[in-house]
């Protein structure tokens, strides 16, 4: 287990680690919220459900009477209340080990049904302190280590101008990147690349593990250079707009989505001849 501790100065600090956290969380995950009454555990839950949704206005009902809401998301999540659990084992009748096979599951008042919880939950605990509240998350190791990073992608937002960003799920390419749309309002939306460096694996020959014989990137430094290369010569390639080359966080143009295929997934001609145009151009422009 690993604990950190945060200070929501306001409401818009809750609703901005809800959007954190829906970016960090997987099915399989349990998050137990606890804290008194008005803590900021419903503003937590709704701000993560509608981040999952990517709707600023999914109605998210209290689940205090039907002591379970579900929602079928990007990643289906169940909203708990347990206040008025008379006893753990009815959790089960519930559907909260289906629940948690599929998806999020999201507990108020963990206590009430404390033994029947998963033992490898994050813990979320709320209190009151002057007008904002203090946040202890408790994690084991491996989801810690999704929230952390999740965190330092929004201080590295902050830290960059984009304080009051937003960030949305992107699904991925086959790599270990992760990519985010971030949008703030009145500028084009941007994309986040996620590539923390490699973690060596097992040496497999001469001395090299996995991602240095396959010849992979071990982090984001050749993918600045070639963008900065391409677009020094007048190529298009993404503008990078801030860069933590250690952390390994990007925030690039969003170059839209449309491919070489068009909406019927048939290549459109022009855009296979600009491509080998394109070819042939760096062909004859070396690069030494
Ligand atoms: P709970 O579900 O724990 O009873 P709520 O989520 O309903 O609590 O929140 C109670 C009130 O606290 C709401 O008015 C909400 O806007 C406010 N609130 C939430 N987070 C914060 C915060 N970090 N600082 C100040 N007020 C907050
Ligand atoms: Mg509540």
């Amino acid at each position: 287990m690993k604990h950190l501790q945060r200070f929501l100065k306001d409401e818009a600090a809750t609703i901005e680690l809800g959007e954190d956290l829906a970016l960090a969380l997987k099915a399989g995950d349990c998050v137990a919220l606890s804290g008194d009454l008005g803590a900021g555990k419903s503003t937590f839950a709704r701000a993560l459900l509608r981040a999952i949704a990517d709707d600023e206005t999914l109605e998210v009902p209290s689940p205090t009477f039907t002591l379970v809401q579900n929602y079928d998301l990007r990643i289906p999540v169940a909203h708990f209340d347990l206040y008025r659990l008379a006893d753990a084992s009815e959790l089960e009748e519930l559907g909260f080990d289906e629940a948690l096979s599929e998806g999020i599951c999201l507990v108020e008042w963990p206590e009430k049904g404390d033994e029947a919880l998963p033992s490898d939950r994050i813990t979320l605990a709320f209190t009151h302190d002057g007008d904002g509240r203090q946040l202890a998350i408790s994690a084991p190791d491996a989801s810690f280590e999704r929230i952390s990073r999740s965190l330092a992608i929004r201080s590295f937002l902050s830290q960059n101008g984009y304080a009051t960003a937003r960030r949305r799920h992107l699904s991925g390419d086959a790599s270990i990147r992760a990519y985010e749309r971030v949008v703030t309002d009145g500028e084009p939306a941007k994309i986040l690349m996620d590539a923390a460096r490699h973690k060596p694996g097992p040496i497999l020959q001469g001395g090299k593990y996995y991602q240095q014989l396959a010849h992979l990137a071990e982090d984001v430094v050749p993918f600045v250079a070639i963008s900065e290369l391409l677009r020094g010569r007048g190529f298009a390639a993404p503008a990078i707009y801030a860069r933590d080359l250690d952390k390994g966080i990007l925030l690039i143009e969003d170059l839209g989505s449309e491919g070489i295929l068009n909406t019927e997934g048939r290549p459109v001609a022009e855009r296979y001849l600009e491509s080998v145009r394109l070819l042939a151009r760096l062909h004859g422009e070396p690069t030494r």
